[in-house]
């Protein structure tokens, strides 16, 4: 069977690695040559508009799915009238602009921070005055990894980063003073079948993800999969879905979703029974989903510029390494590390050795 990917980047290698064992064969479409999923599957070249590729991959796979949200609203119109497109073309029409996926989120009675669109000068000073300081003004659509935001303390960040920003539609967000960021993954089946990882604890630096942990037995489990379910349920979502909170005492305040496999859910790959990139492909091809528990006490640490000397990634006991095939660049993911381990202690021990390889590469 042949599943169609929109995107050719290491989210779309690492489904097509899932795949293999299944029998499953994944055809990317990315407009770029190297695109590092192509040593994994085979790659149709072209522009996500182009219609005569976007035509083969309909033809050529049973289903398609998507690595990003920024996936041309006409180009999955086109895949969709000619073949199975899952998660829902209307899941990622919510989650590409994130005023509507806040608006989603609080008429699913999802708590967000304080939120406002912003086209204006006006808007922002009234945005500035109904959310207050500090804020966080984000472009709607198109931003990842920290990329299109500014937080405002004062006037002059608020002017400077109008100036910056607003040739896009903005959003201000009220800055969440968290305690720590969490998130969710979760996968539902065609039949509606629903199972979640454990929650998992993120660390951002610059916005960028950095380090995850699973934390099987959380106590803001119930919270984070009730409002998930609240989310599948509404988009009768077939897929991965990812869900990002910030958390602030007992309550999760929800940041964003992703509508596809997500960074914090890379530990899956050795640290649970089944990796989301696994059950993703289950799920969008109508097979029975698998376990999600966790195999041991896991996590993950990226590496973000520069990959690590791999022998001293894979010193580390229950150390596996994860390399996307990109060249380096400043802020570019280029590869992570999962880890496994006996217990909680041997658990942080590693991931503290595994920080400190990739912070000095
Ligand atoms: P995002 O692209 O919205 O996921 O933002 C990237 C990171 O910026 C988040 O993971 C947070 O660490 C931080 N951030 C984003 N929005 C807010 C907010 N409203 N309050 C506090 N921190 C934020």
């Amino acid at each position: 069977m042949i599943v169609g990917v929109m995107g050719g980047g290491q989210l779309a290698r690492m489904l097509a690695l899932a795949g293999q064992p299944l029998g499953i064969d994944c055809l990317f479409l990315d407009p770029v040559a190297d695109a590092c999923a192509r040593s994994a599957g085979e790659l149709l070249r072209g522009d996500y508009g182009d219609e005569d590729r976007l035509d083969q991959l309909a033809h050529r796979a049973s289903v398609v799915t998507y690595e990003f949200e920024n996936v041309p609203e006409a180009s999955l119109r086109r895949l969709a009238s000619r073949v199975a497109v899952h998660p829902d073309p209307k899941a990622l029409a919510v989650a590409r602009d994130r005023w509507h996926e806040k608006r989603l989120f609080a008429d699913l009675g999802i708590p967000t921070p304080p939120f406002v669109a912003v086209d204006t000068h006006a808007d922002l000073e009234r945005g500035l005055a109904a959310v207050g300081r500090p804020a966080v003004l984000k472009t709607r659509t198109m931003g990842y990894d920290g990329k299109g935001q500014r937080v405002l303390h004062d006037a002059a960040d608020a002017e400077n980063a109008f100036a910056a920003l607003c040739g896009s539609p903005l959003i201000l967000e009220g800055f969440v003073s968290f305690d720590r960021e969490v998130s969710l993954i979760a996968v539902r089946d065609r039949l509606g079948d629903t199972r979640f990882y454990p929650l998992t604890e993120n660390v951002h630096r610059n916005g960028v993800l950095v380090q995850s942990v699973a934390q099987p037995g959380d106590p803001m489990t119930a919270q984070a999969e009730d409002f998930a379910r609240r989310l599948l349920e509404h988009l009768g979502y077939v897929g991965v879905l990812a869900v990002e909170f910030f958390q602030k005492g007992h309550d999760l305040i929800a940041n964003e979703m992703a509508p596809r496999v997500h960074n914090s859910g890379h530990w899956t790959i050795e640290g649970a029974e089944t990796s989301q990139f696994e059950n993703h492909l289950r799920a969008v091809t109508g097979l029975p989903l698998g376990a999600t528990h966790p195999l041991a006490a896991a996590g993950m640490v990226n590496f973000v510029g520069r990959l690590p000397e791999a022998a001293a990634v894979l010193a580390v006991p229950g150390a596996h390494l994860h390399v996307y095939g990109k060249a380096p660049r400043p802020g570019r993911k280029v590869g992570h590390v999962t880890v496994r381990a006996p217990g909680e202690a041997e658990l942080r021990k590693a991931l503290a050795r595994l920080a400190a390889l990739a912070a000095s590469a």
